[in-house]
């Protein structure tokens, strides 16, 4: 099992240093952005959402500073939810939020791709905050929340 966690830790250095759709997006229909103040990440989620009741996530760019889980984590994020509906988005979060939370229910190991390189975030609960940073901004720019989400708001 180790060289798998050596590989996974490898992909996480990877997307730290060079972040995927990194950056601002210039034509984007919403945004929100993620603090989570134990840790002192600051998550920035810019999403382009195509018009109707079939929306599609068009486009997503993130940006901010904090720790390589964090923004590893955004950068995977990204990669993940372009071209899918915000329902199948929720859908994949929940699973991925049982997966670094050590949940049974957990999926079986395949379905969540790339995002399987973060499931060591669950021996380390307080990393698991800065594992969903980004999807909570995520969450929150899709339902056109203009608050800031912080990880120690009650309802996270
Ligand atoms: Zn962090």
């Amino acid at each position: 099992m180790s060289e798998l966690r050596d590989l996974y830790q490898t992909v996480i250095l990877d997307h730290y240093k060079k972040p995927r759709n990194y950056g601002p997006l210039p034509d984007a229909n919403g945004h929100a952005e993620g603090v989570n103040p134990l840790c002192g990440d600051h998550i920035a989620v810019h999403v382009r959402l195509s018009e109707g009741a079939e929306g599609k996530l068009e486009d997503v760019r993130f940006e901010g500073s904090g720790c390589a889980i964090s923004k590893a984590s955004g950068s995977l994020m990204t990669q993940i939810v372009k071209g899918k509906s915000p329902q199948q988005i929720e859908e994949i979060f929940q699973h991925f939020h049982q997966l670094v939370t050590g949940d049974p229910a957990a999926p079986e190991a395949g379905e969540l791709g790339k995002l399987e390189v973060l499931s060591g975030v669950r021996e380390f609960p307080a990393r698991v905050k800065c594992a969903t940073l980004a999807w909570h901004a995520l969450r929150a720019a899709l339902e056109g929340r203009r608050e800031p989400v912080s990880t120690e708001a009650a309802e996270v």
